[in-house]
């Protein structure tokens, strides 16, 4: 039978959906039924395995999977030799050190001699140490910002979105130490040339998914007398498309613009003139 590559996806939680999504995205069809823990593309060599995210490097690193997808925090915090294949960009979040409301913070020195309850022991412990701050880690693994309320930590280091959690069980967020985002990660070495195939044409794809998503195509009139300054504005993928409109002295052009200079680019525009700017999404995008 010829070889599959195994995808590891987060069962359910945060990252379920949106890693899902960007596979679909790759025109890979499958059924993505939760209720199974194992299932096969239709049009592509790919399984994916559906399982908790705190087990998908270990299974990757055993072999169970070839790649998967989970937060860097998880990643980091595990510290398998696995590689990092690409930074997915989505399930940003940040690990952050927080303190009962009435205490004075004033940076990581303060949590000197102190006890802080995280899930993270080796990503703050490897922070602190470079901060030459020796504190004790009461290690939990849920439910870490009720520690200081029932007498257990002086601080706590966890996983933050809103600060509303923290509100509730009378902390602080005090500082922010470390960032994640999702990302795909893999066995240094794959172990067959056929899987080793399989995962370039998906990098591929996951590739032109994640460029698309980071443009949109912008298509404008403009004056034709603006033209030459136009294109000092909209760089596009070799240079913008124009075609003459019916009405003399008009044109229509035609680019794709980077997601974070989209605003910038759209005032310059108005500023020349430009009128009726429309902007869709990408679907794909390749060079
Ligand atoms: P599992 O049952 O699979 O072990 P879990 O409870 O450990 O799930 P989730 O809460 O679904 O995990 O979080 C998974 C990952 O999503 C985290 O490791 C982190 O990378 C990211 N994440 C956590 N909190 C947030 C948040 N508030 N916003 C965005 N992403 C987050
Ligand atoms: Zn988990």
């Amino acid at each position: 039978m010829a070889q599959m590559l195994r995808i590891a996806i987060q069962k359910s939680g945060r990252l379920s959906e949106k890693s899902l999504e960007i596979i679909k995205k790759c025109g890979i069809k499958f059924g993505s039924d939760e209720r199974v823990l194992k299932e096969q593309a239709s049009n592509f060599p790919l399984e994916f395995l559906y399982v908790r995210d705190d087990d998908i490097p270990a299974y990757i690193r055993d072999g169970v999977a070839d790649i998967g997808i989970v937060g860097r925090n998880e990643y980091d915090e595990q510290a398998i030799d696995l590689q990092v294949l690409r930074d997915l960009g989505f399930a940003k979040c940040r690990l952050s050190i927080a303190v009962p409301q009435n205490m004075q913070y004033t940076g990581l020195a303060c949590l000197q001699g102190m006890r802080i309850a995280t899930s993270y022991p080796n990503i703050l412990g490897g922070i602190l140490k470079e901060q030459g701050v020796q504190a004790s880690f009461v290690q939990v693994s849920g439910s870490v910002e009720v520690t200081p309320a029932v007498g257990i930590a002086d601080a706590i280091c966890d996983l933050v979105s809103t600060g509303a959690t923290l509100a509730m069980n009378g902390l602080k967020e005090v500082q922010a130490i470390y960032t994640s985002t999702a990302v795909m990660i893999g066995r240094k070495q794959i172990g067959s040339s056929e899987k080793e195939a399989i995962l370039k044409r998906l990098m591929l794809r996951i590739d032109a998914v994640m460029r698309a998503a980071s443009y949109k195509y912008v298509i404008f009139n403009l004056p034709e007398e603006h033209l030459d300054q136009v294109s000092h504005i909209v760089g596009g993928m070799k240079s913008p498309t124009v075609t003459r409109l019916m009405e003399a002295g008009w044109v229509s052009v035609q680019t794709v613009v980077a997601e974070d200079t989209f605003w910038d680019v759209f005032e310059q525009l108005k500023a020349l003139g430009a009128q009726g700017i429309l902007v869709t999404p990408i679907e794909k995008m390749t060079e």
